[in-house]
């Protein structure tokens, strides 16, 4: 017999190797009637005013001629009966048509790397373009940068391979139901991403292992007839009557294809102008700029732990906080939380400052980080040209170069020097890369978006007694959240202005995040597949 339980216990101390005996009591029969306990899922239950514990999904199989007595199930925890395993997550299958000409696909993030692997996997080992370096050559560039504040405007933290992902938290969270959510976990875990990821409730693989990730995944790809191509930048389309005929690479070499799977990220303002340029529809959309948040972690965990906190079981404590500012009809909410993390330069052109947040996947850092950011209407942008959104967050990221000090410093207050409006109290501590300098942040942001996070702070207070603290630091900013730009599709995923032409993952702006953008690639790989014989 096959039983799931779902919302199985586990107090702090006790093992998992204690959930098959507390399977057994639950159901009545002695331990050694249970064959096999597999977990499905498991989460932490971390409501402040009790004890936290670890919440488990298990599948059970009983020994042949169990019976079972009623199941003594407690509040929160069902038992179902089987099935014996939900199998082997499925991906993309079945042979596609016939392509005359080799697709292409630009973009080594996450959304190309997974569309160049759906059709490889279905049978197009596809020409994988990508403008910044390889892992193991993108590495200095990107030190050189956090130590020394030298930037290389084609290799940094959003270009090269593995895309803007390779060095983030590597969060898998994603609120997107999508039956591949779960291959995708798989393909990264045979890559090399801890198994745990694919039980966890909250995911998540560090950038010192999702660096090894996605080099196995492009290895996998060569295998698989893929040719990747690193140094090498779309620089403009190709469009003939409405439709793809080839593109350039690098402003002098022509390459003819009639399919372009588009994935370059939000963070390539040349190709976004080329491509309106060209005459391919783009359009605004909203997105939302702000500051990162750093608290010391130990904060974050006897606020989220209460005097449990420190014990060794537990991991680093995150949050998640939202705020509707009712006067602005604005919402203020955390977003890419980083517990055990670190705070990031990333740049992406000269003169601008942008922050994110990094961890390893031991999340051992002894800070905790967090976007806090306002969302942005393309009314507020006061420009009916679709591509003001770059030029916008552009304009902040250079106020905070120029605040930071100009050498990539960060502009960075004490949080409560912030909500009081003054500067410089005292000297702060950060784990920013390369250096903070401090500043008055509402210089560097808009009025309507510093008047917001303030009020947002102070509802976060309520929600998170001790969240304001004068040991947290603000730190700007934080643009690149999503994108302001999208490229339009119709419903066959192509561009409604240029056929052949599909744009996905987060640069297309229907997609951000991991998991999202990667889900869809697949989704553009396989409208590609369709399209074919058009
Ligand atoms: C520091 C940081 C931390 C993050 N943390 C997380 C996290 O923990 N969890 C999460 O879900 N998300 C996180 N994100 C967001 C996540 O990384 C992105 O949503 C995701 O990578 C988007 O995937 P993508 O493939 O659409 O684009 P990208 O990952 O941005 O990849 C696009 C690629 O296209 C290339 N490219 C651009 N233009 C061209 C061109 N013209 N020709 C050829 N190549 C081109 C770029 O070099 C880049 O490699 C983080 C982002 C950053 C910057």
């Amino acid at each position: 017999m096959v039983l799931n339980i779902n919302g199985l216990g586990l107090s702090l101390g006790e093992g998992e190797e204690f959930l098959k005996t507390k399977a057994a009591s639950l159901l009545g029969v002695p331990e050694g009637m249970v064959a096999d306990l597999k977990v499905r899922r498991r989460s932490i239950d971390a409501r402040r005013a009790r004890p936290p514990r670890f919440v488990y999904l298990v599948t059970v199989r009983l020994k042949e001629g169990v019976s079972l007595p009623p199941a003594k199930t407690g509040a929160g925890v069902t038992v179902t009966e089987g099935p014996e395993h939900p199998g082997e997550p499925q991906g993309p299958a079945g042979r596609a048509p016939f392509a005359e000409r080799r697709p292409v696909v630009a973009g080594c993030g996450p959304a190309g790397l997974f569309a160049a692997l759906t059709l490889a996997v279905r049978g197009l080992p596809v020409l994988l373009l990508e403008r910044g370096k390889a892992v193991p050559e993108r590495l200095p560039d990107v030190s050189a940068f956090w130590e020394k504040g030298v930037l290389n405007p084609e290799s940094h933290v959003h270009f090269g391979e593995g895309g803007a992902g390779t060095f983030s938290d590597g969060k898998l969270t994603s609120r997107v139901k999508n039956p591949y959510t779960g291959w995708v976990k798989r393909v990264l875990v045979d890559m090399g991403a801890p198994a745990a990821i694919l039980v966890d409730a909250r995911p998540h693989i560090g950038t010192d292992r999702l660096r090894a990730v996605v080099v196995n995944l492009r290895n996998r790809l060569v295998e698989m007839g893929c040719e990747v191509r690193f140094g090498a930048r779309v620089t403009d389309f190709l469009i003939r009557r409405g439709r793809l005929s080839g593109l350039v690479v690098n402003g002098e070499e022509e390459i003819r294809t009639d399919r372009l799977l588009l994935a370059i990220g939000q963070s390539a303002d040349d190709t976004y102008r080329k491509l309106a340029e060209r005459g391919v529809a783009v359009a605004p959309k909203s997105f939302a700029v702000g500051l990162r948040v750093e608290h010391p972690q130990e904060v974050i965990n006897r606020i989220q732990y209460g005097r449990w906190s420190g014990h060794p079981d537990l991991p680093p404590a995150d949050y998640f906080l939202t705020a509707k500012i009712a006067e602005t009809d604005r919402s203020v909410y955390s977003f890419c939380m980083c517990p055990g993390g670190r705070v990031i330069g990333c740049s992406a052109q000269g003169g601008g400052v942008i922050t994110n947040g990094m961890s390893c996947f031991i999340r051992d850092s002894p800070y905790a980080n967090s976007a806090l950011v306002v969302n942005v209407r393309s009314e507020d942008l006061g420009s009916g040209d679709p591509l003001t959104g770059l030029v916008f967050r552009r304009q902040w990221e250079e106020k905070a170069f120029l605040a930071g000090g100009g050498a990539y410093f960060a502009p960075a207050q004490r949080m409560t020097d912030f909500l009081a409006g003054k500067t410089g109290s005292s000297s702060l501590k950060s784990s920013f890369l390369p250096g903070i300098r401090q500043a008055d942040l509402r210089e560097v942001l808009p009025p309507f978006v510093a008047a917001a996070l303030k009020r947002g702070i102070e509802e976060f207070e309520r929600k998170m007694p001790g969240f304001i603290t004068e040991e947290a630091n603000l730190i700007g900013v934080e643009t690149r959240t999503s994108s302001p730009v999208r490229i339009v599709r119709g419903e066959d995923g192509q561009s409604v202005t240029a056929k052949g032409l599909f744009p996905c993952g987060e640069g297309a702006g229907y997609a951000g995040g991991i998991i999202s953008s990667a889900l869809d690639g697949i989704r553009a790989a396989e409208r590609l597949i369709g399209s074919l014989g058009d």
